[in-house]
């Protein structure tokens, strides 16, 4: 019998000049986290976002939100706006400072954080005499959320953004990249994301001053002095030379896997469109997603798990949508702004095979699994 491969939900995908990009860092021992790879990323990266930014590569895109909680000012105390539709990364770090995050949940049109909500949230807790500090929206699954509107009130409210921009490196919102939507984002290089270094991350930054502050404090915070002084509380969450080197060979190729995931997309739709219980979330105008991966919504909970588990017995990897924040049991006692959206998206949404690597004959074999599938 022919054994069929494990198909996965996101792999990497190297594109052949990252090792290079390694082995000089080996030659020149360079074996650090600082070196000509890291200066390299980061100009690639601060070229292909564009808007005058300046970037720190770090350890990962948690390590990234943290820094940017850090850079303003979040403590001990302090209440952190969150979309709820996330991975729990994007929350966590609020924890990591002693702050209390506060969920915010979706809007349909782009499965993110719902201007309404926010803004409902926002009056409510300074009504309770606590103003929020920060609010953290997502780009999820590579779709831009509704920046216009929710930099307009958080401008109102004298709030900052962080953009977590982990899932959505290559989309754009009016044609702006998306991680420089608002004063800081963040971009993580994970191994299942768009593109990776095995693990790892950015923090977009306004200004030259802003990124220096930032790698200050990811390398141990050391004051300028001949021995070791600190006068902060640092991190140790500085990029190494030699991962920086994968992400420069995976820069050289982003353009191709924007498409290929893209491509994945168009297949699926086109494919199982058909299907009176499949649905697809557009772009709306002016909105690109990177289609990091291939979200369907179904009509229930049982065609979800139907679809699923029948890919499973076939080995190949799909998996439900982000469970939101607000129903995770180690934010069960967290303050949340809900309506019901996310909640529904987790019960009948499902992530496809959407690797960049994927091959016609793995699409069609997935294809295949699921137009099999009873009275679906
Ligand atoms: C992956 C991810 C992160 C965290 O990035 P790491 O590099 O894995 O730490 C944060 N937010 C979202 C939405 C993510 O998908």
């Amino acid at each position: 019998m022919l054994t069929k491969t494990k198909i996965y939900l996101s792999s990497p995908h190297m594109g052949g000049t990252e090792q290079d990009y390694v082995n000089e860092a080996f030659q020149t021992n360079w074996i650090a986290p600082l070196g000509p790879n890291v200066n390299g990323f980061e100009n690639d990266i601060e070229s292909y976002v564009g808007n005058d930014k300046k970037v720190a590569v770090l350890s990962s895109g948690t390590a990234s939100i943290h820094i940017a909680l850090e850079l303003l000012g979040v403590s001990k105390g302090d209440e952190v706006l969150c979309q709820s539709f996330t991975f729990s990364a994007s929350a966590n770090p609020i924890l990591y400072q002693g702050a209390t995050p506060v969920f915010i949940d979706s809007e349909s049109d782009t499965w993110n954080m719902s201007p309404e909500l926010l803004e409902k949230a926002i009056n409510d807790r300074i009504e309770n005499y606590k103003k929020p500090k920060a609010i953290i929206a997502v780009h999820l699954y590579g779709m831009p959320y509704k920046a216009k509107e929710i930099n307009a009130i958080a401008d109102r409210y004298n709030i900052p953004v962080i953009e977590d921009s982990a899932e959505a490196l290559g989309s754009t919102y009016f044609n702006k990249s998306c991680g420089t939507l608002s004063t800081l984002g963040i971009l993580s290089f994970n191994g299942n994301k768009i593109i990776t270094t095995s693990g790892g991350g950015a923090l977009i930054t306004p200004d030259e001053d802003t990124k220096n502050r930032a790698v200050f404090l990811s390398t141990q915070a050391r004051d300028n002095a001949p021995h070791y002084q600190h006068s902060t509380v640092g991190f140790n969450y500085r990029m190494s030379n030699v991962l920086a080197g994968i992400g420069r060979g995976q820069m050289a190729v982003i353009d191709d896997r924007v498409e290929a995931r893209r491509r994945n997309y168009e297949f699926y739709k086109k494919q199982l469109s058909t299907y009176s219980n499949i649905e697809f979330l557009e772009e709306p105008e002016g909105f690109f997603s990177n289609r990091w991966l291939t979200c369907i919504l179904t009509d229930s909970f049982e065609t979800r798990e139907k679809i699923r588990l029948t890919l499973l017995e076939d080995d190949i990897e799909s998996r439900p949508l982000w469970k939101p924040m607000h129903m995770q049991p180690v934010f069960k006692d967290a303050i949340h702004f809900s309506n019901g959206t996310s909640e529904d998206l987790f019960n009948r949404g499902l992530c496809l095979p959407s690797g960049s690597n994927l091959s016609q004959y793995d699409l069609d074999r997935i294809l295949a699994i699921i137009s099999k599938i009873p009275n679906l």
